[in-house]
């Protein structure tokens, strides 16, 4: 799924966990670490091999799709979180999750085009995760997903006081919070 997906997923999960506002970033952060392999594009921009997306389709879901990526940051959020146990548990839990959500949601425009997970990168590989059945990543299921991880995330906002726009800019976050309940109070 595209990376907006994975966020707003994760930030859903830290939203309704009961941690503060930092150990909600480190885990919404903990959902997304795997797609940091996507800046391989960067790779192709920058160094055009002449075989397309070459060292996007070598590295994407390869170096930080896996259970090493995840143990590296359950480490780190062990050092700076302040809950760090259910921060750790539930970064551990997210970044589950976004695998899963590529599992499922991530093939190319071709049915042969299928995404796969190899979980124990880069000391095995003898654990490759995929599904036959996977969807399409511009398909319509992860569209429809989007939406209600969107919709969750303005009930979240308003019932909450924060949005997950607390990670970029507190002051956005609290003028977000602020309109989203003048606009519905109302109503509610
Ligand atoms: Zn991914």
């Amino acid at each position: 799924m595209n990376p907006i997906t994975h966020m707003v997923i994760s930030w859903n999960t830290a939203a309704v966990s009961p941690v503060e506002k930092r150990d909600r970033i480190l885990i919404t952060l903990g959902g997304m670490i795997p797609d940091i392999d996507g800046l391989s594009i960067l790779a192709d921009l920058v160094f055009p091999s002449g075989y397309g997306w070459f060292y996007y389709h070598k590295y994407h879901h390869y170096l930080a799709h896996n259970i090493t990526a995840i143990i590296v940051w359950v480490l780190f959020v062990l050092l700076i979180a302040k809950r760090k146990v259910v921060t750790a548990f539930l970064s551990f839990i997210v970044f589950h999750l976004h695998l899963l959500c590529d599992i499922v949601g991530a093939r190319g425009p071709r049915e042969c085009d299928i995404w796969t997970i190899p979980y124990l990168s880069p000391f095995s590989s003898a654990l490759t995760l995929s599904w036959k059945q996977q969807w399409e990543l511009n398909g319509w299921q992860n569209f429809v997903i989007t939406i209600i991880m969107f919709a969750i995330v303005f009930i979240i906002s308003w019932k909450k006081g924060y949005s997950p726009l607390e990670i970029f800019s507190a002051k956005m976050d609290k003028l977000f919070v602020q309109t989203l309940r003048q606009r519905f109070t109302h109503y509610c």
